[in-house]
Parts: C-alpha cells; structure tokens; sequence
C-alpha cells in the first residue's frame, strides 16, 4: 500500500468509535519497552484501545495496554493477530526485525516503514544516506570506513591512518555504546575487529567532542513536519545520563542547523513518524563546521522524554497523530527542563547493597517529575525510570537538578 492507501485507509478514528465489526479504535505497537510504555499512555489519553506485541510476560508496555500479544517480533501468529486488532502500527524499538514491519504493512498502516526502519538499524546504510543527503541537510558524518572483509582491513590498515584514533563499531544491534570499541593502532583494529566477531562494522574516526544534541522531528503522511528544540546531551559510559532541554542550552547558531538538519534527513527519507537525529558538536576550527551527524533512531528517544512534562504536546503524542493521520500540533515547549536517568545502579548503594531509592526527598523538590518504567528488577545499566525537573527559570531549574542529583547519586550533570 502506498503513503497514501495509508493515509485514505485511515480515517482518524476517535474514542467511542467503533468500526463496523464491532471493534474500538485500537493502536499497536510492537515491543513492550517503556518507549512502548509512554507511547500506550499517550494513546490511552486520546481515548485509544492498544495492543502490545511483545514476548515478554512482563513488560513495561505490555503491563499497561488493553492487548498484550505475548509472542516473538516475528511469529506469523502474532503479527496477524495485532494486524487484526489495530488500525495503524508503529514501533518502539530499533531492532523490531524489519521483516515483520514489512508483513504488517501488507495489511495496515505502519510507521516509520520498514525500509527506512531498516536503514536506521544498519550503520553502513545509515551513514551512507547521512552523505547522500549532506548537500540538502549541511551536515556529514564523522570520517568512516566500511569493514566487512578482510581485504578491507588490511586497505584500512594501509591507507586510513587518517581515521585512528577510532572507534569501531558493529553495524548492526548496537545500542547505548554496546558492539563499539575504540582503537589506537593498525594492530589494535585487527584485534578488535576479531572480539566483534569479524562481523560488519564502520570505523569512525574520534573526534573532540564538546558537545552532544539531538534533535526530534515528526513527519506526517502528507509530509507536513514539525520538530522540537535541539536538547544537549551528556552520556556517562556510553548511556545517556543527562538532556538539557532549555533556551541557551547551545550556541543557537548551531542550534539552528541541527534542526533545520534533521528536518531535511526525514524529509529525504520520506519519513513518518518520530525520528531522533543525534549530533555532535566538535572542537571550533574543524572541517565540519562545528556540527556532525552521529545516527538516528526511528522513534521517540531516550533524550526527548522531556517533552512528556515541559511541552504541550510530547513526543509520544506526536507519535499518536503521525500515525493515525491526525494534524501534528508545533510542539510549544513551557519549562526550561532538564531530565535525569535512572540507571538500575540507583537502587544499590556504594557497598552493592540494594536499596529503595530515597523517592520522598526527591520529591519534596520543586519540580521534579518521577516516572518509573515499571521493570521488576534493577541492574547496573538498566534503564529503571527518568526525572524531570522543570522550574520557572533555567537556574531554578539547575539548581534543583543538582540538589536531586546529589540525593540519588546521579553522575553526569557536572561534565555540563
Ligand atoms: P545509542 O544508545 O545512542 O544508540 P550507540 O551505542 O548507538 O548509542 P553511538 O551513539 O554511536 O552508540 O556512540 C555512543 C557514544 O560514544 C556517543 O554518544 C559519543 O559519546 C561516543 N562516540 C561515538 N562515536 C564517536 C566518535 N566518532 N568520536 C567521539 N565520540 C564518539
Ligand atoms: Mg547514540
């Protein structure tokens, strides 16, 4: 079906609603993590019945929807099953097989589409729609090479000196800094291309970051867009920690251009749904111009949770009328914010004892906004749940961030 078969098979349909089988307006979602959780509470909120294709009994997503279709992302079974229940389908999770996407496309709306799905989960295909697009977007990607062979290691080897130090990265099934590592010497690649399995990679060269941002831009099915601020991010070992989410959070000069860059990477793509583009900003005096794009994730992200509390419309809203064809509102953003993670080390303290974190001090703070995902058990890593602080200014706002940080023990909001 095309974009818009999509578009004319889905009239908007409202709470009350029901079509002539009998059936509610009802959205799915395949996978049940808490991206997938935020999601079925914005759709809920519009009235929406949803379901949820996950295997997991106990998911964070599953646990709240009307439907919970206990399978894998690629039983033919469960596939069907939600194709049946829902009007329109989207996805939570980068590597929802894009076969699968694909399969519920024949039968309903899906966005994002499997092919551009599939792009966001390859690295090679990603960096190398980041160059095709770099005339109309005015960003590139980082210098990089493709390894997939070993005559391409020993080419690498010999002619790219220009790119080490580096990091490699798989291809494919990285996230939050897994399947990376970063190489110094010729000797050193050949090795660590072997610890990764001597599966397809890119070597990136390193660059001097002084920044990360990201930005969030939803795309319709009739191309109309709409985008949010750049928010700046800081990562602590490889996982987000920290997004400042406020006027004067980047020079706005390069706030500008990312965002006017990561409109014109969903446009190329013919994008629908919510796209993160992430950037980083790298040392004045660089051959790019101070901004670099990294990769994208083909829906809400990590670093736009806190749209959920300092705009009105968040970005998982935005998710909901994408899909279903309704018009997306500009997003108008009405506290400064700034959002702390929740790694499953909060709920230890420094001897590895588990603890409850000390939610009643936090909360005695102005501001603070606790979501918690819902997962039964912490691990160091693990995303358990975020904060956002919102104020009526950026340094009540800082100051109240540091104060909550300093309660749980939160690192990251000092290398801002
Ligand atoms: P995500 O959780 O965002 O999906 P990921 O595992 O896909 O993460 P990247 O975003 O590629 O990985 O990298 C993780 C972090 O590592 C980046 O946010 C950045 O801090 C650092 N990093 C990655 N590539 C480079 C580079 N070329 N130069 C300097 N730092 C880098
Ligand atoms: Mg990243």
């Amino acid at each position: 079906m095309s974009a818009d078969g999509h578009l004319a098979a889905l009239a908007p349909v409202f709470p009350g609603t029901v079509d002539a089988a009998g059936q509610r307006a009802t959205l799915g979602v395949v996978g049940g993590g808490q991206l997938g959780r935020m999601f079925v509470h914005a759709a809920q909120r519009l009235g929406y019945f949803t379901a949820v294709l996950e295997p997991d009994a106990q998911s964070p997503a599953g646990l709240v929807s009307h439907h919970h279709i206990q399978a894998d992302y690629d039983d033919p079974a469960g596939l069907a099953q939600l194709a049946g229940l829902c009007q329109a389908i989207t996805t939570e999770f980068e590597n929802v097989p894009a076969q699968a996407l694909q399969t519920l496309a024949q039968a309903r709306p899906v966005a994002p589409g499997a092919a551009v799905v599939g792009i966001a989960q390859n690295r090679i295909e990603e960096k190398a729609h980041f160059v095709a697009c770099a005339g109309l977007s005015g960003v590139t990607c980082a210098p990089y090479a493709v390894l997939e062979t070993p005559a391409q290691l020993q080419t690498i080897q010999a002619d790219r000196a220009d790119l080490l130090p580096g990091i490699l990265k798989t291809a494919r099934l990285g996230y939050d800094g897994k399947g990376q590592l970063r190489v110094r010497t010729a000797q050193e690649l050949a090795a660590a291309w072997a610890e990764l399995g001597s599966v397809a990679c890119v070597l990136e060269k390193m660059l001097p970051l002084t920044a990360e941002c990201s930005v969030l831009v939803a795309r319709g099915w009739d191309g109309e867009v709409v985008s949010f601020a750049p928010q700046r991010n800081v990562h602590v070992a490889g996982i987000l920690a920290v997004t400042h989410a406020y006027a004067g959070n980047m020079p706005p000069a390069l706030a500008d251009r990312a965002r006017a860059a990561a409109v014109s990477i969903a446009q190329h793509l013919g994008y629908v749904g919510v796209l993160c583009v992430e950037f980083f900003v790298v040392e004045d005096g660089s051959d790019h111009g101070g901004l670099v794009v990294n990769e994208m994730a083909p829906r809400p992200h990590n670093s736009g949770h806190y749209t959920l509390d300092a705009c009105d419309a968040s970005q998982f809203d935005l998710q909901v009328y994408a899909m279903t064809g309704l018009p997306l509102p500009q997003p108008r953003q009405h506290s400064p914010a700034i959002m702390l993670n929740l790694l499953g080390d909060v709920w230890f303290d420094a001897e590895g004892q588990p603890r409850q974190p000390d939610w009643r001090s936090v909360l005695r703070q102005p501001g603070t906004h606790l979501h918690l995902y819902g997962k039964e058990h912490a691990r160091p890593g693990r995303k358990m749940g975020h904060l956002t602080i919102t104020g009526p200014d950026v340094a009540r706002v800082k100051t109240v961030a540091r104060r909550v940080a300093d309660l749980l023990g939160l690192p990251g909001l000092d290398a801002s």
